[in-house]
């Protein structure tokens, strides 16, 4: 547990925080995420966002935001749902991991939480994603389970628009608080950092064993459409025995049609000195996963065009070719079935792919 004295919290953007409890002691515990963050008065959690003031807890980030853009869904990633279609994209400060290699550390690392660009009303937000187009929103770039209180406002004026909504997550999230959270979500992507305590421990200062029970809640639990994404790491996560045991787990416990990403890691942030993840790391984490019985495994953030499509289980046709975040082949029916042999493909289709491509296009809330 780690925790931050507090600058004075803006007014504009502080609300009541939930899921918290006071201490004899006289702390109060925060119980929103696995960290059990205990505040004195005048402290903020590790996450910088949620403080104590007076007796309770408060998120000081709600209807701030460090950017908005349009980006490819692919680009989440998620390769199942509304394939095609662009989502507006975006974050807040902050976050409940402390990752070496965060690759946006710029954000969720971030203490100037007064510098967050945007000021936008969950209303606000709806409104922007119906009228440019955006089939969904997504929190992102840092993890929205920091903002709760916000992200499940943002999803619930999102939802009243027909506007789908994604978290981008470490999954790192209590056991009282999954429920509100993921019942505002339609989709989520979330990340299995490593298959190793040791990893959590000395690279994210977390543990695993909370992101292992999240993601079984979401496959046990909820509808929510969810995949898996793993940054290969070069000498931390990448042996084959470590990814033999995470992908037998994943088979074991939510099955062969949950979506796996093996994505490519970029020295950023405290790892500098590990060098860039070789394509054929992935290649060769992509064909161990196949084997251990995964239906649909993914390498990322490189040009494969062979480990970026999708895959009919049943016969092995191509159902959806894609380079990096372009589509260039599209095989599903009406149904999002295999047109060549029948076989449901799991996910969340509609009759034609979305046409936005790889464009990323930065929106300005305010004006848009
Ligand atoms: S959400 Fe923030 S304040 Fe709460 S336990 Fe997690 S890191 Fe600490």
């Amino acid at each position: 547990m780690s925790t931050y004295d507090a600058s004075p919290n803006d007014a504009r953007y502080t609300v009541p925080g939930r899921y918290w409890h006071r201490l004899d002691d006289g702390r109060i515990q925060c119980d929103l995420c696995p960290r059990d963050c205990r505040l004195h008065a005048g402290q903020r959690g590790l996450c910088f966002v949620r403080a104590r003031e007076g007796d309770a807890m408060v998120l000081t980030s709600y209807g701030r935001s460090s950017g908005f853009c349009i980006d490819p869904i692919e680009k989440k990633p998620l390769n199942h749902f509304l394939p095609g279609t662009p989502v507006l994209s975006f974050g807040t400060a902050g976050c409940n991991l402390a990752c070496k290699f965060c690759q946006n550390w710029d954000i969720s690392k971030s203490r100037e939480i007064d510098r967050l660009a945007d000021a936008a009303s969950p209303e606000r937000i709806a409104e922007v994603a119906q009228r440019l187009g955006c089939r969904s929103v997504a929190f992102t770039y840092n993890d929205p389970v920091i903002f709760l209180e916000y992200a499940v406002d943002v999803a619930a004026a999102c939802r009243a628009r027909g506007i789908k909504s994604v978290a981008v997550t470490a999954g790192y999230i209590s056991a009282a608080a999954r429920p509100e959270f993921y019942a505002a979500m339609d989709a989520a992507n979330v990340d299995l950092k490593a298959f190793t305590e040791d990893f959590y421990h000395r690279l994210c200062g977390g543990h695993l064993q909370p992101v292992l029970d999240t993601l079984v809640y979401l496959k046990r639990e909820t509808q929510v459409w969810f995949e898996i994404t793993t940054l290969l790491i070069p000498g931390h996560n990448d042996g084959d025995a470590e990814v033999e045991a995470l992908s037998h787990w994943v088979m074991e416990q939510l099955g062969p049609d949950v979506p796996l990403h093996f994505t490519a890691f970029h020295p950023d942030w405290k790892l500098t000195d590990v060098p860039h993840t070789p394509p054929a790391t992935l290649t060769r984490a992509r064909d161990i996963a196949r084997r251990a019985g995964l239906h649909h495994v993914y390498t990322g953030n490189v040009h494969d065009r062979d480990g970026g499509s999708t895959w009919c289980s049943g016969c092995g046709t191509r159902l959806i070719g894609r380079d990096w975040y372009e589509l260039d082949v599209w095989n599903l029916d009406a149904r999002g079935h295999c047109r060549s042999c029948g076989t449901p493909c799991p996910g969340v289709f509609e009759a034609r792919p979305g046409a936005w491509g790889a464009r990323r296009q930065p929106v300005h809330i305010a004006t848009a």
